[in-house]
């Protein structure tokens, strides 16, 4: 009885390595269909979906200028507090008039679920959803980010 079962073990070991084998032999000699990544060692080369949504980043252009008036429909599209918009009011240096103005964006990624919906509400495509993906860190508090830039404005014309 135990001599049995005990070849019966065996050949049910054999026959499961011969199946990995024979998957294996077959993608040696099919490279192209090979899917699995080599991270991170292809780190570099590494080529997201279109569609991946890795964080929130507000766009900058080369003059260090964005597109977010303050207006916090962002932050009141959020489903769950992840933004929050510190305004401010900058005085026209022409007319003396007081301006709304952003004067932080905070952004706290560790409670963003990469939904989107800030990014739809905005009404001048000052943010969007960046590919980034390694946010692992060691101080949680890391992963709060002011998205505006030392020393950016609003771009001109943009209201
Ligand atoms: S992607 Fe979604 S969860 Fe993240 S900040 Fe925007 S609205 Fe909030
Ligand atoms: S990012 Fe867009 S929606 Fe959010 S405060 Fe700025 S302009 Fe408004």
């Amino acid at each position: 009885m135990f001599l049995k079962q005990y070849i019966k073990d065996v050949w049910g070991a054999m026959k499961s390595l011969a199946t990995g084998m024979k998957r294996t032999g077959y993608y040696f000699t099919h490279h192209k269909e090979i899917i699995t990544e080599q991270y991170p060692d292809n780190r570099d080369t590494l080529v997201l979906p279109e569609r991946f949504k890795g964080e929130v980043v507000m766009i900058h252009d080369e003059n260090n200028e964005h597109a977010c008036t303050g207006c916090t429909a962002c932050e009141l599209a959020c489903p769950n507090a992840t933004i929050k918009i510190i305004t401010k009011f900058d005085v026209d240096a022409e007319t003396g008039k007081k301006k709304k103005a952003i004067d932080t964006f905070v952004y706290h990624l560790e409670l963003c679920t990469m939904c989107n919906l800030c990014v739809e509400a905005c009404p001048t495509g000052a943010i969007k959803m960046a590919q980034t993906f390694e946010h692992s860190v060691f101080d949680r508090s890391q992963l709060t980010k002011t998205l505006n830039k030392p020393g950016s404005k609003i771009r001109e014309g943009v209201e």
